[in-house]
């Protein structure tokens, strides 16, 4: 029986599962189970490409999949910094970029730029400190 507050409905399901798996553990742990549980994870995947992008977008920024076409849109369907076609990226190489302080969302950027733009935020000041000595060092020679 479906519940209106999606918390309970999560909590009863919950505890559900749990009495479930231990009732049939034996049956969980057969290699015939898991195997057949892992062919229905794969059709179910293959039916639902989208479900974990969309899951944690909305779950992680409170992003719908409107509120995401409308970011593509007014990008042109570009990646921000590097300019590449996101639609012609694999699966979940299109991340959406959101800024760590405040938890904005930024905009969206294909993963490479996505990950090189965490690891320069992580490294900025050593980056900076590195070219500053550079440079002193330049004008001495
Ligand atoms: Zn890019």
């Amino acid at each position: 029986m479906p519940y209106k507050d999606l918390e309970k409905q999560r909590e009863k399901n919950c505890e559900y599962m749990q009495a479930w798996r231990t009732r049939n553990k034996e049956k969980l742990q057969s290699p015939e189970y898991r195997e057949k549980a892992r062919e229905a994870n794969r059709r179910w995947a293959d039916r639902n490409p989208n479900y974990h992008s969309e899951q944690g977008r909305r779950k992680l920024y409170g992003l719908e999949p409107e509120d995401v076409q409308e970011i593509k849109d007014s990008q042109n369907n570009q990646c921000a910094v590097c300019r590449i076609d996101l639609d012609s990226l694999p699966p979940r190489r299109a991340c959406i970029d959101h800024c760590r302080e405040s938890g904005k969302v930024r905009g969206m950027l294909c993963l490479s730029c996505n990950l090189r733009l965490g690891w320069l935020e992580n490294n900025y000041d050593a980056i900076d400190m590195y070219l500053e000595n550079y440079e002193i060092t330049k004008t001495r020679s």
